[in-house]
């Protein structure tokens, strides 16, 4: 057996005592996330970071929360649920804050499904929904997005007791629209669904108005990409309070730290701040998308923080590892082999990108 250590090597390890560990975690793979590399000089454009640093309040903020390690965080995030409440207009009560909505994703997966139940969800999407619903011994249903990445009419016939569309979508960025997420909610109000909103502050709209008129919807966040802070680890859901006070239960009651709730509040509180970067990236994403589609590529209509560019018949494999070896990281997925996705940096990095593109296409492409 081999496992994957990040920036390294596979490491051959023993099965000695894993007889013990559950049969549903010894067959699945395990989430793999983006290189995560040592050097700072590396244009790293692989796993949807925000390329601009966050508010110094947050800074401030962490530093003063610092000063009293010795107690425990308080255990339901208060001062951050309802400064989310008072955001988005929403019920505080109906607010659970996660360490990532990562996290929130697992809370939701343990306390939503039981061996056996169904999960569904458009793909391609985010992988770490297979690997959760693989923990939880559930059954993946995947329904494969139509080429314009419209959302697939076969979800709006499925039954599963648990449904969830990232919108916008990864690796793809496009959205599909309130509407159809709507008539998600409206048609199967015996299912949950989930509406995974990483992005959504690169983006048009967003879903949160659903959770007040459906008892059935959580819109899920981050602080990880829009307000800079995925070293920080908070997300959040935003579903009812009964079905808040059910996740809840589920939670470890201290999941959140005081220095990641300090934090969290402080990015919330400087929404100016976040609005700024969201807006420069929206900027440098239509420039990048400009200079992929003048390279020959075709890039879907992206309002998330990343683009998704295809070279329709020619695999993309092999670009990625010659990005690689020349210091730019950018992702390739083997369920998109002739895509890469590329994050939005700043307009230095994604023109060395682009500089990098043009060799290699005039040499030949790999
Ligand atoms: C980044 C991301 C998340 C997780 O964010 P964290 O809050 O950093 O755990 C969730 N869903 C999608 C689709 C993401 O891209």
């Amino acid at each position: 057996m081999s496992i994957q250590v990040q920036g390294k090597k596979d490491r051959e390890v023993g099965d000695e005592g894993t007889g013990l560990i559950r049969g549903a975690i010894r067959e699945m793979a395990g989430y793999v996330p983006g290189e995560q590399p040592s050097d700072a000089k590396i244009v790293k454009l692989n796993t949807n970071e925000n390329p601009y640093p966050a508010s110094p309040r947050v800074q401030e903020a962490v530093a003063r929360a610092s000063e009293r390690l010795w107690l425990y965080p308080d255990p339901t995030a208060r001062a951050l649920r309802e400064k989310v409440a008072d955001l988005l207009g929403v019920d505080a009560a109906g607010v659970v804050v996660g360490n990532g909505s990562d996290e929130i994703l697992t809370l939701l997966l343990s306390s939503v499904v039981d061996p056996g139940q169904t999960v569904a969800y458009p793909v391609p999407t985010y992988s770490l929904y297979d690997s959760l619903v693989a923990i939880q011994g559930g059954v993946a249903e995947r329904h494969p997005f139509p080429e314009d990445f419209s959302l697939p009419e076969s979800l709006l016939r499925s039954r599963a007791r648990l449904r969830i569309v990232c919108n916008p979508n990864s690796p793809s960025g496009t959205v599909v629209p309130q509407s159809d997420l709507e008539r998600l909610a409206r048609t199967f109000p015996d299912g949950l669904l989930a509406i995974d909103e990483a992005y959504v502050d690169f983006a048009d709209d967003s879903a949160v108005s659903l959770v007040g008129a459906h008892s059935n919807v959580v819109v899920l966040r981050t602080l990880s990409k829009s307000y800079s802070l995925a070293g920080l680890r908070v997300g959040f859901a935003v579903t009812t309070p009964a079905l808040a006070a059910e996740i809840h239960k589920v939670r470890d009651s201290y999941n959140v730290g005081r220095l990641p709730q300090a934090g969290a509040l402080a990015a919330l509180e400087d929404q100016a701040w976040m609005r700024a970067n969201v807006d420069r990236v929206r900027a440098t994403r239509a420039r990048l998308t400009r200079a992929l589609v003048d390279m020959g590529y075709a890039v879907l209509p992206s309002q998330a923080n990343f683009v998704l560019a295809l070279r329709p018949g020619r695999s993309q494999a092999g670009v990625a590892a010659a990005l690689r070896e020349q210091g730019v990281l950018v992702r390739h997925f083997a369920e998109v082999p002739h895509g890469l996705r590329i994050s939005i940096g700043t307009d230095e990095e994604v023109d060395a990108l682009v500089a990098r593109l043009r060799s290699l296409r005039a040499a030949g492409d790999p």
